[in-house]
């Protein structure tokens, strides 16, 4: 394969008050013909900016400090050579991109390299129609329109100015390519606004728009991450699917390695700037050859790991980077000339192998590395004692809450976030709730800490139902019960010290205070001493700064006797007093040591928050940071000690990781099993990440649409899911293993529907792969859930008939049986040309027999306008017990509500 797009030595830098930021920091990078490049890291390391340079697109106070990035196209050059005048930028069959003029940049942008980005609703104009938006970049690229500026500023600079018409030339190339990219009913859809979409059709229409003009290379900035893994799956197989059709190259840009492993052929790992490492996709995840590369596949999480092994330490500040190797601060294997000096490339792998690593290491010794720490031990933890039970809870939102709406009558109807959930979480347990955004995860989590008020059904918390306690009483249970946030920034208030942040919660619950059930105990270690000469008291209480697990208070105490000099050190932050007694000669008799927890609230405050900073891996120095001043995952940990300065029994953590880097990633879920451990913790663990979840949980939930719809021991859930939802969900995780067979992965066709009307009987009828047929009715599965999709477009109204029409009178179909002709004398299509028309659009997989006969009588319903009568009839006839019946949760074990496993 020839090369595409050649980056050699690129920095970028940008200018702050601090000094020059590297961000980029001489990359070499090739992305040859039909190939999909991953250019991986972690947030900072450069690689959307590498992106942005490779486009010409880094904006004041960046800058493009050397290097160059080179196309190589044969027709591209040529033009250019009619354009100018002996370009400069322009070498035989390559186009130097740092040397093209703009105007230059801007014809290469959108025709040859397109982008996509992260965030399809920040990146589409709200104001302007898909259709529109698809229409403009055509428009610019493909029917002579230009504009100033980078073409996708263009696009979203002009399109509020522009006819809302489009030409019918354009209008059918744009249906055309919203249907490319898996956009239903396009015709239908086009004059819809982003709004309107679902956030996976969001990014699809961003990938028409980026792939409207046929670009030989699509940079993908992230693209799924802020998708659910179901759709993230979709997305993936559509790029797979687009770029095999058009042949074009990929560079994807993501922090997701499993993303890379399904997706990539040749890897570039980068770190702080620069790539140091780069191969093919097997030898990347089968060899990694940079210790980078390997510590970072070492602390994602997985099956096998009890312990997951982070790295230690952060990026390095990009103004003032380490000298030699970037990685040596936090690189296991570093020696002293790994500090110095130009860091070589070294080949990896057999001799026909591209690989190449920057580091001086030919191999380094991975058996040294991870086997620190303990496994927590999940059997020692847990007991078959209900702590939390939810019976029935629901949380309903009225629509009309908005003021507009309440002034406006409103329309009265709710929006059933969690309709009806029950399970039990054990003590000691921690139990992962999961399903996509939107099931109502997160509101089921607030509704059971009362965070937010539930509509109906029983919290029981510790036999306790909290939905008939009082408001002071409440509040004295709900410190048992904390919460972990998502965004560590964002749920930190930013004016207050890390410091206050902590001890607000003790200065609201008038704590900490003792709890004389818990008992105290100290673990003394001594030495030139013998032990029984030593005495230590311990307060009763000391819990109070401590906390507790398992019901007792542990302090620490070492005392050492060094040339008659006693040296008493406690691990805790409690009141140490100290006294020896001696004999008359001066030597040592006796030491007695006490420990308090102290006499003010005030001291204890102090002690116990400096405690916590300890407990979660903070230095107490930082007890006077502001949240701006701290890592992520530094915020993270404050947020974990600021919900244990209660001593909680349970805390709902909330997609506590899912803002992290997978190093930082690890170190916060290691700690919260340490802790968990340690104080005897219950955890509700919220996420979307499957792996993750299976990593810390003991047994998993799964949550659609309001409900759950399977509970299972982790590793059971893992292995047999039985409900097709689960199933769907699982297949659909991207497995950092590029090996992996991923052939039989369950593509989920849609998006969760609304929880305002959710579906009758089983709500995941609407996307099951499995739903069943009427019993009597003798029709193929797979053709039935064609029916019932085609069914659903009935009833939505959004099949496009415009199209069909015009397809059937286009065509001049004949329709066999009688002889008519498609077309009426006036050019119009007959209806069962229309019919036809819309069957070919409709099915993959027509159903045979009487069922193929109702659905044809319905087809001709709706080419002749009459939805009702369409929608009866295929209602009448196709109705199952999946729509039926609503499928219950029954079983001890494992159950899952589906009329399949019943
Ligand atoms: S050069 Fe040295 S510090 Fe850098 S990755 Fe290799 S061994 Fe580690
Ligand atoms: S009840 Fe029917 S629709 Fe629901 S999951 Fe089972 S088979 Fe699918």
């Amino acid at each position: 394969m020839s090369p595409l797009l050649s980056v050699s030595d690129l920095r970028t830098q940008f200018s702050t008050d601090r000094g020059q930021v590297k961000a980029v920091d001489g990359v070499d990078l090739e992305v040859r013909e039909g190939e999909t490049v991953g250019l991986v890291g972690e947030s900072g390391s450069g690689k959307s900016v590498t992106a942005l340079s490779t486009m010409g697109l880094v904006d004041d106070p960046g800058e493009i400090v050397s290097g160059s990035v080179e196309l190589t196209d044969s027709d591209l050059a040529a033009t250019f050579r009619e354009r100018y005048d002996s370009p400069s930028f322009v070498d035989g069959d390559t186009v130097d991109l740092t040397d093209a003029p703009e105007e230059a940049l801007r014809f290469i942008r959108g025709q040859e390299i397109s982008m996509i980005f992260q965030d399809p609703m920040t990146s589409l104009n709200p104001s302007v129609t898909v259709g529109e938006q698809v229409a403009e970049s055509l428009r610019l690229h493909q029917y002579g329109g230009r504009r100033k500026d980078s073409w996708f500023n263009a696009v979203r600079e002009i399109l509020p100015k522009i006819s809302r018409d489009i030409d019918e030339d354009v209008r059918e190339r744009t249906i055309e390519v919203l249907e490319d990219v898996g956009i239903p009913e396009p015709g239908a859809r086009i004059d819809e606004y982003p709004h309107e979409f679902s956030g996976g059709m969001r990014q699809r229409v961003l990938i028409a728009i980026a792939l409207a003009c046929q670009p030989d290379l699509l940079v993908a900035d992230e693209p799924t991450t802020a998708l659910d893994v179901t759709i993230q799956a979709q997305i993936l197989d559509l790029i797979d699917g687009l770029q095999e059709d058009l042949g074009m190259s990929v560079l994807m840009i993501t922090h997701d390695l499993g993303v890379v492993a399904e997706t990539c052929d040749r890897v570039a790992v980068m770190y702080a700037g620069e790539i140091v490492e780069e191969g093919p996709v097997e030898e990347i995840f089968g060899n990694p050859s940079h210790p980078y590369t390997y510590t970072l596949l070492e602390s994602l999480p997985s099956e096998e790991k009890d312990r997951l092994t982070p790295i230690e330490g952060n990026v390095p500040d990009l103004v003032d980077m380490p000298d030699g190797c970037h990685f040596a601060p936090r690189c296991p294997w570093a020696t002293e000339e790994c500090t110095s000096g130009e860091i070589p490339f070294l080949q990896h792998g057999g001799d026909d192998v591209d690989h190449r690593a920057k580091c001086i290491l030919e191999d380094f010794d991975e058996s040294e590395y991870g086997s620190e720490g303990l496994a927590a031990d999940a059997d020692h933890r847990l007991r078959d004692e209900p702590l939390v039970e939810l019976d029935g809870l629901r949380k309903y939102y009225d629509q009309e809450d908005g003021i507009l709406d309440r002034f406006l009558g409103g329309n009265g109807r709710s929006v059933k976030a969690v309709d009806g959930v029950d399970f039990t979480v054990y003590r000691g347990e921690t139990l992962g709730l999961v399903g996509e955004s939107g099931c109502g995860k997160s509101t089921a989590g607030r509704a059971l800490l009362h965070l937010t008020e539930p509509t109906g059904g029983r919290v029981l918390f510790a036999g306790t139902d909290l939905t008939e306690l009082d408001g002071s009483a409440l509040r004295d249970t709900r410190k048992d019960l904390q919460m972990i946030f998502q965004d560590p920034l964002s749920s930190l208030d930013p004016r207050q010290t890390v410091g206050a942040t902590v001890r607000e919660p003790l200065d609201i619950h008038d704590l900490p205070e003792s709890d004389p059930s818990v008992g105290t105990e100290a673990e003394v270690t001594v030495s030139g001493i013998a032990r029984d000469r030593v005495d230590v008291t311990v307060g009763d209480e000391i819990d109070a700064v401590v906390g507790s697990g398992g019901g007792v208070a542990t302090a620490h105490v070492t005392v050492t006797v060094v040339d008659d000099e006693v040296d008493v050190e406690v691990r805790e932050h409690l009141g140490v007093d100290a006294s020896v007694d001696r004999t008359d000669r001066g030597e040592i008799e006796r030491v007695s040591v006490t420990l308090s927890a102290g006499d003010t609230d005030r001291l204890r405050r102090r002690r116990r928050v400096r405690q916590l900073l300890e407990a979660v891996g903070l230095e107490v120095g930082q007890y006077d940071r502001y949240p701006h001043e701290m890592s992520g995952g530094q915020r993270q940990r404050v947020g974990i000690a600021r919900a244990l300065a209660v001593d909680p029994e349970f805390i709902v953590a909330d997609e506590p990781v899912s803002a992290l880097d997978v190093s930082v990633q690890a170190q916060i879920l290691n700690l919260m099993e340490e802790l968990q451990d340690r104080f005897d913790l219950t955890y509700l663990f919220i996420a979307h990440d499957l792996s993750v979840v299976r990593h810390i949980s003991d047994r998993v939930a799964v949550m659609y649409l309001g409900e759950i719809v399977e509970v299972a021991p982790t590793d059971e859930l893992f292995a047999d899911p039985m409900h097709p939802y689960t199933q769907a969900l699982l297949s659909a995780i991207p497995e950092p293993d590029p090996t992996a067979d991923t052939d039989d992965r369950i593509i989920l066709e849609g998006d969760v529907p609304s929880p305002t009307n959710p579906p009758s009987g089983c709500h995941f009828r609407t996307r099951c792969p499995k739903v069943i047929p009427p019993e009597e009715m003798d029709i193929d599965q797979e053709a039935y859930r064609e029916v019932m999709d085609f069914r659903q477009r009935v009833e939505r109204r959004s099949i496009d008939v415009d199209t069909a029409r015009e397809t059937a009178a286009g065509d001049g179909r004949r329709v066999a049986e009688d002889g008519r002709t498609a077309t009426t004398d006036g050019g119009a299509a007959s209806t069962d040309a229309v019919a036809a028309a819309l069957r070919e659009s409709q099915f993959d997989r027509f159903p045979e027999g009487k069922p193929g006969e109702t659905v044809d009588r319905a087809l001709r319903l709706v080419a002749e306008g009459d939805w009702e009568g369409a929608e009866s009839l295929l209602a009448d006839r196709f109705t199952s017990i999946c729509e039926r019946e609503p499928p219950t949760l029954d079983g001890e074990k494992h159950p899952a509500a589906c009329h399949l496993v019943e």
